[in-house]
């Protein structure tokens, strides 16, 4: 049981920010890459570990936030690729634990090629192969990669973890700070909490689970860590037609995340796929369980929160400070 009262103030450490940016990257090398879905799948994600100590990032990221990563070669219009972000999956002490190497979950885009996607900008044909991703994937032990960052100011842990509990829930890749955020709550310097930690994870197929032995490797070690999976296209019994996301899971949860969720130090954290906050916020708002976490805007989203729109959300509602998103 935890000790300390529960606070309803949040107040986020100072996090370092874009130390390092993409006009001067630095050079980290990479120590570990290897699939880290549960079974055999065609999301293809591979757990991808750089070492960054002597750069600038060495000992100065946090777990939630994320650091880029600068491809080689030029884009269609012959210009240097752009940076892109990929989350920290290690807690602030790193893979090492001297904070010299992060590590990230990079999944290949992958997909035939659409020219509604692409916004025609170009002729072409057969498969898409995301630049950044697949050139991560493709990277062998002792390469060099250029790196920038780190990136983000709220989504983190709290200073004082001791006065909240925890409901993180992730779509995808979005699962990536969570790893982190649970070594650390469960297994860091500090830990293990005494608080309430509970790890809703949505993905397509059972075999698309990320680091999910991981997972449920720390649900049967610690009674106050809840994992749960919300796999969406497999039946959930014999002869159903289809599984269920995570917001729904969420309700199915009630009993025991209702109470959980009224408290009013509990902290929310969604990441992932763009969007997926709308579907959590409406069923909150349902459940009258919305406050807390999302403050309306006067008018913006009158009427049944079941018929509320996305758009009417993004423009209707603001984050609290118990509420952290990082979607895209
Ligand atoms: C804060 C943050 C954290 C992130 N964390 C992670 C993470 O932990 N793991 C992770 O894997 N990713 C993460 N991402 C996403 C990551 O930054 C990249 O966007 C992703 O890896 C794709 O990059 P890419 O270079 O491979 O693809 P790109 O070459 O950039 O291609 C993607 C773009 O191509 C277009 N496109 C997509 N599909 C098609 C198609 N079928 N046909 C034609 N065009 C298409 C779309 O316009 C899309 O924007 C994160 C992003 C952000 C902002």
């Amino acid at each position: 049981m935890p000790t300390e009262p529960e606070s309803t103030v949040v107040t986020l450490p100072e996090a370092a920010n874009k130390l390092i940016t993409p006009r001067a990257p630095a050079t980290g090398r990479i120590v570990r890459n290897e699939s880290c879905t549960f079974g055999k799948s065609n999301a293809w994600v591979r757990d991808v570990a750089v070492d960054v100590s002597g750069t600038e990032l060495a000992g100065k990221f946090r777990v939630g936030q994320a650091f880029g990563v600068i491809p080689p070669g030029t884009d269609e219009n012959g210009k240097p690729h752009k940076v892109r972000l990929y989350s920290i999956a290690s807690p602030d002490s790193g893979e090492d634990g001297h904070g010299n190497v992060m590590s990230t979950p990079v999944k290949r885009t992958i997909d035939e090629f659409d020219p509604d996607i692409a916004g025609h900008r170009r002729a072409h044909r057969g498969m898409f192969m995301g630049v950044c991703s697949n050139y991560l994937c493709d990277l062998e032990i002792g390469d060099e990669v250029l790196v920038t960052g780190p990136a983000g100011k709220r989504f983190l842990l709290p200073v004082d973890t001791e006065r909240h509990d925890y409901v993180f829930v992730a779509t995808g890749t979005g699962i990536a700070p969570y790893r982190g955020m649970v070594m650390q709550l469960l297994n860091g310097p500090a830990g293990p909490t005494r608080r309430d930690v509970w790890l809703l994870a949505g993905a397509p197929y059972t075999s698309d689970l990320i680091y999910h032995e991981l997972f449920l490797e720390f649900d049967r070690e610690f009674e106050n860590f809840h994992y749960l999976q919300a796999i969406s296209r497999e039946p959930r019994t014999p002869g159903a037609k289809r599984g269920i996301y995570v917001d729904a899971l969420l309700v199915e949860e009630l009993d025991r995340l209702g109470p959980l969720l009224e408290g009013p130090g509990t902290l929310l954290y969604l990441c992932g796929v763009a969007g997926m906050q709308f579907g959590i916020y409406r069923r909150l708002a349902t459940l009258g369980l919305l406050d807390g976490y999302a403050a309306p805007k006067s008018g913006v989203c009158d009427g049944s929160p079941a018929e509320w729109t996305n758009v009417q959300m993004r423009r209707g509602l603001r984050a609290t400070p118990r509420c952290m998103i990082e979607v895209y």
